[in-house]
């Protein structure tokens, strides 16, 4: 989603278990892509330079079953940017995109991040679109760096 792209620190004092979480630098998030964010690949060396900052890095991915719910084109009638209702609540119609194993869903080569230490994958239930990689959009159901956090006690993300 577009929102995924957004990176900031407000300190430059990091806790050595501070986790920079760098969010869905995926093909179909950049320019030429399936949903592609403006400028998205701008912020690319930004988070490169920053990630070297950090000593806990994890990405996230989005990651899409073919029929996944977010998906205009498994809606009949639906085109992308429409909204339906589930039983979450609003949730707002996507062209396809970050599909399994596609090219789209690849992390962008661009990104150059040594101490990456996990990836997580998000929306792969097909009922359930995922926007945070901390929950689901049913805000219901943790989803990976979520079931993570509450694990691990990190002191501080950095989305
Ligand atoms: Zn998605």
């Amino acid at each position: 989603m577009p929102v995924h792209l957004r990176s900031y620190c407000h300190d430059d004092h990091h806790h050595p278990r501070d986790v920079l979480v760098v969010v869905d630098v995926q093909y179909d998030f950049l320019p030429g892509g399936n949903l592609a964010v403006a400028g998205g690949d701008e912020i690319v060396p930004l988070i490169n330079t920053l990630a070297k900052k950090f000593t806990n890095v994890v990405l996230t991915r989005d990651w899409h079953p073919a029929n996944h719910i977010s998906f205009a084109s498994n809606h009949p009638g639906k085109a992308p940017f429409q909204t339906i209702e589930l039983p979450y609540g609003t949730q707002v119609l996507w062209p396809d995109h970050c599909v399994w194993m596609s090219h789209g869903a690849q992390i962008s080569a661009d990104l150059d991040i040594p101490r990456a230490q996990l990836i997580i994958r998000k929306g792969c239930n097909p009922q359930i679109d995922s926007y945070s990689g901390f929950r689901e959009a049913d805000r219901e159901t943790a989803d990976g760096p979520g079931r993570l956090s509450q694990q691990s006690a990190t002191p501080a993300g950095f989305t």
